[in-house]
């Protein structure tokens, strides 16, 4: 049930239904708050208390929509991507909301990767990426959030490049944008009560200020849900099995054509030709593979699907189905599943590749 009146810390409407979204407070706190006449939503409660960020849950229209503002303002921004999934957490659309703002791309989690990834490589295909998609970056940095690393780095350029400008942090959800502005926050020696929550510019959005200096501020926006990305279509616990915690570990499948390879009920892939050759799977290591021959694979998939191929835990009505993607192959190639992770394929070979309706497939030139 929404309630009317207001969290004093960010002016939004309370509520104790929904953990997830904005001004939920729990209602014991909700209730104390009346007799006190402290109401603070549960994010500012914990931004007072403890300087730490929850995020708020809103819609793609709603966050679009204030993106649209970005473009009239004179700001530096820093689009946070996830690097296991950056074609699935790239902002569509981000080259207009920019404007002439200069865009600094970060690109989170690389602790997540293997180890034998190249830097170098993986920084030239994100610029071809880029480019492909229309996208001018000052910058790509290569940040873990969590394990502090690039983050002095990225906090001298995002100084040196703002111009006394405020800075707006802006990534779809999970990409860690809370846990990079927390890390920055560290590095900084910042402490007590720096915080403060204001409204994205023409909207009732908050977004989280942190000054910079007496004239300037790091702005948080809240994240957005993107479509597309196969997190986008999964419930906690199988988000969770999805979403590496450690470093992955490539997996090689030496496979005949004719072979099948699922990655649990989320993906499959037909090796259709030419000779045996040797496949690499990387994606969350708690992701089990399954082998089978590619003829009955259909049938395996139908039956097996929530049970022994997982996730989806169990049956789920709304489960898109798989769509095939068929690729022929000169040279070597990784193919990269949204918010998954890639199967690196090797030169000379016809393969396809099943995700649900909606998720990108894209080839790129390999990482490793
Ligand atoms: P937000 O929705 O973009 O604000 O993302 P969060 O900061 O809440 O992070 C989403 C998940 O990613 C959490 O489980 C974090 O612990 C995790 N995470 C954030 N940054 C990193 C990182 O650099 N490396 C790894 N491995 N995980 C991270």
């Amino acid at each position: 049930s929404y309630i009317d009146l207001r969290c004093i810390g960010c002016g939004a409407f309370l509520q104790t239904d929904h953990p997830k979204e904005r001004g939920y407070t729990p209602n014991s706190a909700y209730q104390k708050g009346l007799e006190t006449g402290d109401l603070y939503c549960q994010r500012c409660f914990k931004l007072r208390h403890y300087n730490t960020l929850d995020k708020v849950q809103m819609t793609a229209q709603e966050f679009l929509m204030s993106l649209n503002q970005l473009a009239e303002k004179d700001a530096l921004i820093v689009n946070v991507v996830d690097v296991f999934d950056l074609a699935g957490s790239l902002l569509p659309g981000l080259q207009r909301f920019a404007g002439n703002n200069p865009i600094v791309l970060v690109a989170n989690k690389v602790d997540l990767l293997p180890s034998s990834v190249k830097e170098n490589k993986l920084i030239a295909w994100m610029k071809r990426y880029l480019k492909s998609q229309g996208i001018k970056v000052v910058g790509i940095f290569l940040t873990s959030a969590k394990k502090y690393r690039q983050m002095d780095e990225l906090l001298d350029f995002i100084n040196a490049h703002r111009k006394g400008r405020d800075v707006y942090v802006i990534g779809v959800t999970n990409v860690g944008k809370s846990t990079l502005i927390n890390s920055l926050l560290k590095s900084r020696g910042l402490e007590g009560d720096v915080i403060t929550t204001s409204y994205f510019p023409g909207t009732t959005l908050d977004v989280i200020e942190i000054p910079l200096d007496d004239h300037s501020k790091l702005l948080d926006t809240p994240g957005v849900i993107q479509e597309g990305q196969m997190t986008s279509l999964l419930e906690a616990k199988a988000l969770a099995q999805v979403l590496p915690k450690k470093m992955a570990k490539p997996r090689t499948y030496q496979l005949n054509p004719g072979q099948t390879l699922f990655l649990g009920g989320l993906a499959r892939f037909d090796f259709e030709g030419m000779k045996r050759s040797g496949v690499t799977v990387y994606l969350s290591n708690a992701l089990d593979i399954h082998r089978r021959k590619t003829e009955g694979a259909d049938a395996f998939y139908q039956k097996h699907l929530g049970s022994l191929l997982t996730p989806p835990m169990g049956r789920q009505a709304d489960w898109p189905e798989l769509r095939r993607h068929a690729f022929t192959l000169k040279e070597a190639q990784d193919l990269a599943i949204a918010g998954l992770g890639w199967i690196y394929c090797p030169a000379a070979s016809r393969v396809a590749v099943y995700v649900p309706k909606g998720i990108d497939v894209i080839l790129r030139q390999p990482l490793i």
